[in-house]
């Protein structure tokens, strides 16, 4: 199997994202990793089919065009490394944290940036409620993990003033349960994105920006958040 490098390649030109041979290399290598560890110590529901190139690594490139320059990110609930491993290869210039509340699947992904020296990601054991709130982000991402207000409360309190969530989502239909949490967190929509895969699976991008302080009770315990989300 491997790579699809052809389809890779040109998803690459047609979103006018740089990226050199090593890069895709890196990418290349990154998705034998995962495929491999995953045969042995079922690290996540993803698996080596047909279109794994397309679901997994060029899904997370969508997002690169909407990352600014040198920012500061953070993965919320990354897995095996989705988003913010091919984020990180492909835009050296961004200072990738990825977190996850599964400490094998940060070994993991530690493992990885090691292996294939990829010096500007660094993965975390640790819950995103948890997180220290004097330590914030310009960009947030996030693909998998929860709804979309469960979501906004984990990710605005930690973003600066200024600085965006990106969510992966397949549709926008979310946004509607949202209105609360656009005004209690101090939100605004900034972009939707909406495109097809080379799979034809429906990708969209809900893009939304922190335009003041969050609230200090902001994020709530898991189960609040889960029980009564915003
Ligand atoms: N983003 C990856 C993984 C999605 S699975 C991908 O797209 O393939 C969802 C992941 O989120 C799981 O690994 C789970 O452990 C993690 N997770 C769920 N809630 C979390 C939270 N509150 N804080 C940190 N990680 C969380």
């Amino acid at each position: 199997m491997g790579l699809q490098v052809v389809l890779l390649k040109s998803f690459i030109n047609e979103k006018k994202i740089v990226a050199k041979d090593d890069q895709i290399e890196k990418l290349r290598l990154f998705e034998n990793m995962v495929i491999e560890t995953n045969e042995k110590f079922n690290l996540t529901n993803i698996t080596s089919e047909p279109d794994f190139t397309i679901k997994h690594i060029i899904d997370s490139l969508v997002g690169v065009p909407y990352i600014p320059k040198n920012a500061k990110l953070l993965d919320i609930g990354t897995g095996a490394g989705f988003p913010s491993m091919p984020i990180a290869i492909i835009r050296p210039d961004v200072t990738v944290e990825a977190i996850d509340s599964t400490e094998k699947k940060i070994n993991f992904v530690n493992r990885c940036a090691k292996e294939l020296n990829v010096p500007n990601i660094k993965a975390m054991s640790i819950r995103a409620e948890e997180m220290p709130k004097d330590n914030k982000y310009d960009c947030i991402v996030a693909r998998a993990v929860a709804a979309l207000p469960i979501l906004m409360e984990l990710a605005v309190p930690i973003l600066n003033i200024g600085g965006i969530f990106i969510a992966y989502k397949a549709t926008q239909d979310e946004l509607s349960d949202c209105k609360k949490a656009f005004k209690e967190l101090n939100c605004e929509l900034d972009n939707v994105v909406t495109l097809t895969l080379p799979n034809e699976d429906n990708r969209c991008l809900i893009i939304i920006k922190k335009i003041g302080e969050t609230p200090d009770k902001y994020p709530r315990n898991y189960s609040q958040i889960k029980k009564k989300p915003l």
